[in-house]
């Protein structure tokens, strides 16, 4: 069989299948944003590790080597977030193409330290070959969190209600204007660039978001909300259902649409790499989430509910069902939008 044909999520399907129990103090292995290990005392320590590859996920002529560094870290910091935890430090291995300048390569890893940085974290390690194809990249984030406060995939319950953070589809609006060769795009939307190119992992919103216990589950949107969505509603065996009005969606984002004569809303639904997070929330503490974001500055959304079911419905201000041709980004499938 082609990988094609098994997908992304078949493959690690199949590789969890064959790992079975995870090994000894590995109290989580695949299936989350990082995995969980046992330490002794009150808290448990996060592993998660992300790829960029050139070509694949960015091409060398639109973002600069710091860009790359920064770019990758946020990737894999996100994924802490994603568990409620705090950054402890990275880890990069990194395959230079033979014509990369030692300037170019330093400027890299000092990206991939700043981003870090901003958490007061930084890099403790990694490895450098060389290669003869395009720039890999690979980060491994290490975290922690209070072993009875981790946020999982597979805590949403019916009656719980569904928020993000940030706006969404930004990243995926800077790539629909580079693929349109959109005349200064970046003047005209500096924030779908940073977006794309120096996206803020929410590491910094969750101090004041976990001291609310409100959370019930927790996903980073790293492959587009409904895909994303997707993995809760299968974890927690529940549906998402998601108010398509309601999705949060910025000015120059909309600005983008108009300019390309395109609907927003697809790249707000299924435009990977916003790393927001999307949390399932019950009911009563939802003011809660509301004002522990507002203490941190970033914006909070509530875009939907957990019902009982299965699967994620994006539905209009109708309540009619909108289709999502495919859920976001899918390696093997090479699905983007
Ligand atoms: P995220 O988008 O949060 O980074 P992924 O979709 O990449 O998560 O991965 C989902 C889960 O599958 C994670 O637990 C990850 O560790 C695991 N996983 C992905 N690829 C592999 C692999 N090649 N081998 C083992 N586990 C993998
Ligand atoms: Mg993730």
């Amino acid at each position: 069989m082609q990988l094609s044909e098994l997908g992304e999520f078949g493959f690690i399907e199949s590789i969890r299948r064959a790992v079975g129990q995870p090994p000894d103090r590995v109290l989580l292995g695949i299936g989350d944003d990082t995995a969980v290990i046992d330490i002794p005392g009150p808290m448990v320590l996060l592993v998660s590790t992300d790829a960029m590859v050139e070509g694949r996920h960015f091409r060398s002529d639109w973002i600069s080597p710091r860009e790359i560094g920064h770019r990758a870290a946020a990737a894999c910091m996100s994924d802490i977030a994603a568990m409620g935890g705090t950054l402890i430090c990275l880890f990069a291995t990194v395959s230079f193409p033979l014509q990369w300048t030692a300037e170019q390569a330093t400027e890299l890893a000092e990206g991939l330290n700043q981003a870090a940085g901003a958490f007061d974290s930084g890099l403790a390690g990694g490895d450098t070959t060389t290669t003869d194809n395009g720039l890999f990249v690979d980060v491994v984030a290490v975290g922690e969190v209070e072993s009875d406060g981790i946020w999982l995939r597979d805590g949403a319950r019916p009656g719980d209600l569904v928020f993000v953070t940030g706006t969404l589809g930004d990243s995926a609006g800077a790539l629909a204007l580079l693929a349109a060769q959109y005349p200064q795009a970046r003047d005209e939307f500096p924030a779908l660039f940073e977006a794309l190119l120096s996206p803020t992992p929410r590491l910094a919103e969750i101090p004041a978001l976990r001291r609310t216990g409100a959370v019930t589950a927790c996903i980073d949107i790293s492959d587009g909300l409904v895909q994303d969505a997707g993995h809760i509603a299968a974890a927690s065996e529940v549906v998402i259902e998601l108010s398509a009005p309601d999705l949060p969606v910025s000015e120059q984002l909309r600005g983008c649409g108009g300019a390309l004569q395109r609907d927003p809303l697809m790249w707000a639904a299924a435009g990977g790499e916003d790393f927001e997070l999307l949390m399932a929330v019950a009911q009563e503490n939802a003011a809660d989430i509301i004002a522990a974001a507002e203490e941190t500055g970033t914006r909070m959304t509530q875009i939907g509910r957990v019902c009982e079911g299965t699967g994620v419905e994006l539905r209009d201000e109708d309540g009619r069902t909108i289709q999502i041709d495919s859920g976001g980004w899918n390696h093997f499938r090479q699905i983007n939008h």
